[in-house]
C-alpha cells in the first residue's frame, strides 16, 4: 500500500486511452490499492488509474458510502440529466459545472474477477461517469458548461 503521484491536467498520460485489463494479477490488487490510498489522502471521491500514470481500466471510487472498485467499467444504461458543480484531483483548486446523467449503471469486474453492477444517482452518477471519462483521456474541464472558478 503506498500513496502515489497524482498526476495533473497538462500530463500526456491523462489524455490518452486505457487499455482493459485482462488478467488481474498482483499488479492490478496493488494498483486497486494505492490508487484507494491515494484518493483518501487526497479527500476525493474517485480515481482513475490514468491519473497514477498507469493507462489500465481501473477505477475506485468512494461518495461517503464505501469503497468501490471498478475493473474494465462500462457504462451501461442512464438516464435523466443534472447540471452541478465538478472537480478533479488532477485539475487542482478547479470547479465548474458540467451536465451529466441523472442516473447511471455500469458493469465492471471486482477484483474477484467477478461481474458486478454498480449504479447511483446524483453523485454517484456523476462520479462514475467522471472516472469512466478519465479512461478514454477525457477531462471533465472538456465538458464545462462555464469558465472554471476557484475554490
Ligand atoms: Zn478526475
Amino acid at each position: 500500500m503506498a500513496i502515489r503521484k497524482i498526476r495533473i491536467s497538462t500530463d500526456e498520460v491523462l489524455r490518452k486511452k486505457s487499455k482493459e485489463v485482462k488478467e488481474i494479477n498482483d499488479s492490478i490488487i496493488e494498483l486497486l490499492e494505492d490508487m484507494a490510498d491515494t484518493m483518501y489522502d487526497a479527500n476525493g471521491v474517485g480515481l482513475a488509474a490514468p491519473q497514477v500514470g498507469v493507462l489500465r481500466r481501473v477505477v475506485t471510487i468512494d461518495i461517503g458510502e464505501g469503497l468501490i472498485e471498478l475493473i474494465n467499467p462500462e457504462i451501461i444504461e442512464t438516464d435523466g440529466e443534472q447540471c452541478g458543480e465538478e472537480g478533479c484531483l488532477s485539475v487542482p483548486g478547479k470547479v465548474a459545472d458540467v451536465k451529466r446523467p441523472l442516473y447511471c449503471k455500469v458493469k465492471a469486474l471486482d477484483r474477484d474477477g467477478n461481474e458486478i453492477i454498480v449504479e447511483g444517482k446524483n453523485l454517484m452518477a456523476r462520479a462514475l461517469c467522471h472516472e469512466i471519462d478519465h479512461l478514454e483521456g477525457i477531462l471533465y474541464i472538456d465538458k464545462t458548461e462555464g469558465e472554471l472558478e476557484d475554490c
